[in-house]
């Protein structure tokens, strides 16, 4: 902030993306760092809050998972509105759910606020080399080309989740 004092802010932070490419469990992880592989779909929609200091400044994080089934789409659509931060996931073993990207580009430029930060994750980057089927240069020159930041995360193992949350949440701070 301009000021330079510390001030406490709540981001309201919005997870998206195709079915089982992990949404949920990276909420879990950043929230509670815990990962359970037998969590039920996520049914409408849920959140978490976690509380982080970035800058001097205490910063709440609302995150909230939406469910990926089309026939949620109207619950959803809501909740773009409301949304500083975006993440748009992606599973870097599931080829579909990268072609799925331009599609949820549009409902965010549909639904979010014009200002929204975005970033694109690819998750599941600990998969093994025979399961990839999207590089790490695809998944950032897909990012490039539509102007959003790009990382890849394992909610699973407990990678670059951390990273994200707190990228996402310093290029929000810059705006408010
Ligand atoms: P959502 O439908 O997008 O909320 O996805 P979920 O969080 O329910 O995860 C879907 C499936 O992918 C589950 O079986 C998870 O255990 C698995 N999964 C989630 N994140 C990871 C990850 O980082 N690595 C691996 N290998 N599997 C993951
Ligand atoms: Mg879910």
């Amino acid at each position: 902030n301009k000021s330079g004092k510390s001030h406490d802010f709540t981001f309201k932070l919005l997870l998206i993306g195709d079915k089982a490419v992990g949404k949920t469990s990276i909420m879990y992880r950043f929230s509670d760092d815990k990962f359970n592989p037998s969590w039920l779909a996520t049914i409408g929609i849920d959140f978490k809050i976690r509380t982080i200091e970035l800058n001097g400044n205490t910063i709440k994080l609302q995150i909230w998972d939406t469910a990926g089934q089309e026939r949620f789409d109207t619950i959803t659509a809501q909740y773009y509105r409301g949304a500083m931060g975006i993440m748009l996931v992606y599973d870097v073993t599931c080829q579909q759910s990268f072609d799925h990207i331009a599609k949820w580009l549009r409902r965010i430029e549909d639904h979010a606020a014009e200002d929204v930060v975005t970033m694109l994750v690819g998750n599941k980057c600990d998969a093994d080399m025979r399961d990839r089927a999207v590089s790490k240069s695809r998944g950032s020159a897909m990012a490039a080309q539509h102007s959003i930041s790009f990382i890849e995360t394992s909610a699973k193992v407990g990678i670059n989740v951390e990273k994200a949350f707190y990228d996402l949440a310093t290029a929000i701070l810059t705006m408010v």
